[in-house]
């Protein structure tokens, strides 16, 4: 079997009145996260994870946020075109791993409904997608809910 390893990470700023969807989970929350797309900062990290596990570049190369088809994208449709590339190429992922770091909405709540989601995304048992939220200790350009970064960490295999 060949394995690899990929790293994703994305930033996003939250602003107020835009909708707040974050691993494909909609959060109540008066701030979303801005983006070209709608925002979900937590499925880009995870793209790019598995894109650079795969050795095929990122999701800004892709899907060009200058690319008027992409405006307003559903980031989850989006990653099920990841997936589908690397299937294209024999690989599929085996398991997740993902810090969201924010103080805006609070993740911990939701890690079961995010971990299914994603799951269901790239075609993984909830069992083997690891959500870890984080506060940022009120320290930075982060702290007191100015955005949301994101880390991912996936194993691929074929
Ligand atoms: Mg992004």
């Amino acid at each position: 079997m060949n394995i690899r390893v990929g790293l994703g990470f994305d930033l996003h700023r939250l602003e107020e009145g835009r909708a707040c969807i974050l691993g494909g989970v909609t959060f109540d929350h008066p701030k979303g996260p801005m983006g070209h797309s709608d925002g979900d900062v937590v499925l880009h990290a995870i793209s790019d994870a598995l894109l650079g596990a795969a050795g095929l570049d990122d999701l800004g190369t892709l899907f060009p946020d200058t690319d008027a088809e992409w405006k307003g994208a559903d980031s989850a449709a989006l990653l099920a075109e990841v997936v589908r590339r690397l299937g294209d190429k024999g690989w599929s992922p085996v398991n997740l791993d993902v810090v969201i770091a924010t103080e805006g909405p609070r993740i911990a709540p939701r890690r079961a409904e995010l971990r299914a989601r994603i799951g269901g995304l790239v075609g993984l048992d909830p069992a083997d997608v690891n959500i870890k939220g984080k506060t940022l200790e009120g320290m930075g350009a982060l702290a007191g809910g100015t955005g949301v970064a994101v880390q991912a960490v996936c194993l691929i295999s074929k």
